[in-house]
């Protein structure tokens, strides 16, 4: 039987395409959300209460009556007993099927109702004496306005006919993995027969859904790993050095690299030394000293004969690197600049034209950086700080830049393992996982929103040792007018409360310089108490600020309350972050609160973030150029995960006609953006 998606009429075809179904293949793939039993008939005396049933009788009276409401009251019998069937709402084809004398099958629960024992609003089928039961259990299937079960169904069974289901594994790996074959899989997924254990095809722990579930995760693997051969082939400058500038910059430092420092600057330096460009994320937890090594890194390059570029996402952020990294760089004779959407004309024409002869060795900015205008004239190393914050097309961008450079992203976003198989496969990740020493611990408070009379009074104690503070204000996700308003308005107030400090205020409405004069004064300590929206969020540095006040604590996540609770506890004093919450508080902002009161380890709060929000948000600009997983699950299948990612570094090696053939039925149509 053929299917041809170009022969369907529009209006199926657009609504097949809401749920992102274009081709035959993913019919195929698009698969049940829960199934009916139809192939099994109780008799009503048997019917178990409160389970989906099918039973079938004659209608012996129907009626529409009024009380206790009008609806559409019929009694049914099958000669083992009767029961009622209620419509509260009903057509007049509905009444004639109902009609005295009819026999009618019926799917639903059965329950204790107003009449007796009743069946409300159950699935209603005509039938004749002898009209057969099901094979297979009915799958019911994810669907849109318009497009109803019976047509998406008739379309997966020409999809089930019409397309090629051979195995993709060679049949011995299958064998040894004890996989289903795939054709098998998809058909008892579609088409379950009526001994399938229900509860693990439910909870998708079934044979079938194991097999599926694999074949995503592979095909995963397979794409970024892919994706990261074809990178790793371009060539790149090898950024051999003596790491004597290094030395110069460590030795004027009041600190030592911290072991953990010592090990990933090695990493980064084996991978600059290679003619292959380096794909390395940086991963530390807040405060674990990844500028450092950046500059370090920035520093081999240099010494190489190449220029290194720093990219933040944030103008505050990049502004505070430009100046950390001047000021280290600067007494070694090393000229940085400073390029941001906010220069004024003539200054940004100046310093591209020193990225573009080559006389800056470090250029440090913004997205601007990358931007069509901008040219380096030998660019060896590109860093990206909060790497998550950047889309694919930033990093697109960021290779064009002359060449293949080496690529360093840091994010202080810890990835959990699972996330770090899967969606970030197609990079080598060194990780920071010691913090500097002599750091205290923060400690968090959870108030109440009710006492913040008090909290005003903590700021005021912490201010008169001569501490600063940051005041966060919430985030209004519906309106950032409406945000705004808050910062200004929380700003008067503590002004008024506190008229012995200087209170500031940073939005995201300033514009840069206004932004960049009021952190430099926080940075001063010629203002005591920064109030600021969540714009402050990444990687601002002010050692002397100790104490965070967040309000609405509750309406942020635990990734966003980690990186805003890392601005304090910077430095050997001791900090705390207090949480201001409104109640009552929902289940999904206790939870939060409860992690984020509970730790201050990175690793564990992006755990937890994960199971809480599932990986979707948690990927951010990351996930729109990444396969998503509709199938499987990160928590819950790790195990299937592992195995595919051996299977596909074995498969890469050794059979690429499986791989493409894989990746050809799980991916076809969208690798593009997986070159990313
Ligand atoms: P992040 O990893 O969050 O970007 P930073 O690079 O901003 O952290 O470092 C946080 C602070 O720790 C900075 O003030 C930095 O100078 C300091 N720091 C970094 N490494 C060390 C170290 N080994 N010993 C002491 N302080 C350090
Ligand atoms: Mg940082």
């Amino acid at each position: 039987m053929s299917l041809d998606f170009a022969k369907l009429p529009k209006a199926v075809a657009s609504r097949l395409a809401k749920l992102g179904i274009r081709q035959p293949f993913d019919l195929v793939l698009h698969l049940p959300l829960r199934y009916e039993d139809e192939t099994h008939l109780y008799t009503i005396a048997d019917a178990p209460m409160g389970v989906p049933v099918m039973v079938e009788g004659t209608v012996e009276h129907a009626d529409i009556t009024f009380r206790p409401r009008r609806q559409l009251v019929a009694r049914i019998s099958d000669g083992s007993s009767e029961l009622f069937v209620r419509l509260l709402h009903f057509y007049p084809n509905q009444q004639q099927q109902l009609a005295e004398g009819k026999r009618v099958r019926l799917l639903g629960e059965i329950r204790r109702g107003f009449f007796g024992e009743e069946m409300v609003h159950p699935k209603v089928r005509s039938v004749g004496s002898e009209t057969p039961l099901a094979e297979a259990l009915t799958p019911i299937y994810p669907t849109v306005n318009g497009l109803a079960q019976p047509p998406l169904r008739k379309l997966v069974n020409q999809a089930l006919n019409h397309c090629v289901l051979d195995d993709t594994l060679p049949e011995v790996l299958r064998h040894d993995l004890g996989l289903m074959p795939f054709d098998a899989a998809v058909r008892l997924l579609h088409q379950p027969t009526p001994d399938t254990a229900q509860r693990a095809l439910s909870e998708r722990t079934h044979a079938a859904w194991l097999r599926l579930k694999f074949d995503e995760l592979l095909a995963q693997q397979l794409s970024m790993r892919l994706a990261y051969r074809r990178r790793r082939e371009q060539t790149a400058p090898s950024l051999r050095a003596t790491g004597l500038l290094a030395q110069q910059l460590l030795a004027s430092l009041p600190f030592g690299l911290t072991g953990a420092q010592t090990k990933v600057l090695a990493e980064i330096r084996h991978d600059l030394a290679s003619t292959h460009p380096m794909q390395r994320l940086l991963q530390g937890d807040v405060g674990a000293g990844k500028t450092i090594v950046a500059a370090l890194a920035a520093l081999d390059a240099i010494e190489a004969g190449h220029q290194a570029a720093l990219m933040a996402p944030t103008e505050i952020l990049a502004e505070q690197h430009y100046k950390k990294l001047s000021q280290w760089l600067a007494p070694l004779g090393i000229e940085v600049v400073w390029l941001a959407g906010s220069l004024k004309p003539a200054a940004k024409a100046a310093a591209i034209a020193r990225v573009e002869s080559g006389e800056a060795w470090l250029a440090v900015g913004t997205h601007a950086l990358f931007q069509e205008s901008v040219s380096f004239a030998r660019l060896g190393l590109a860093i990206v700080d909060e790497q998550h914050r950047f889309g694919v097309h930033q990093r697109l961008a960021l290779r064009g830049k002359g060449g293949s450079p080496h690529q360093l992203m840091m994010s202080a976003t810890p990835i959990p393992r699972t996330l770090a198989m899967s969606f970030y496969a197609d990079l080598d990740v060194s990780v920071i996982d010691e913090l500097p020493p002599g750091r205290t611990p923060i400690k968090t408070r959870l108030v109440n929103d009710a006492r913040r009379e008090e909290m005003v009074e903590q700021v005021r104690k912490v201010c008169s040792e001569g501490r600063q503070v940051y005041w966060v204000c919430p985030l209004i996700e519906e309106s950032e007018a409406l945000e705004l308003q808050t910062a200004i308005d929380t700003h008067v107030a503590l002004s008024e409360s506190l008229p012995e400090y200087r209170v500031g205020l940073v939005h995201g409405r300033l514009k840069p310089a206004e932004k960049a004069e009021v952190m430099a004064a926080f940075a001063r300590n010629e203002v005591q108490v920064l109030v600021a929206t969540t714009v402050i969020e990444v990687g601002v540095d002010v050692p002397n600020a100790t104490l965070m006040v967040i309000e609405h604590a509750e309406r942020m996540g635990l990734a966003q309350l980690h990186q805003l609770r890392g601005r304090v506890g910077r430095g050997a004093l001791e900090s705390s972050c207090i949480l201001l919450y409104s109640a009552p508080l929902g289940e999904v902002a206790k939870q939060r609160l409860k992690v984020i009161f509970e730790t201050t380890d990175g690793f564990l709060i992006a755990r937890e973030d994960l199971r809480i929000r599932g990986p979707g948000e948690f990927l951010g600009a990351r996930q729109s150029g990444v396969p998503m997983l509709r199938f499987a699950d990160l928590e819950r299948d790790t195990v299937l995960l592992e195995q595919a990612r051996d299977v596909a570094g074995t498969l890469l090696d050794h059979h690429p006609a499986v791989v493409e053939a894989h990746l050809d039925r799980w991916l076809s149509g969208r690798e593009e953006l997986l070159k990313a």
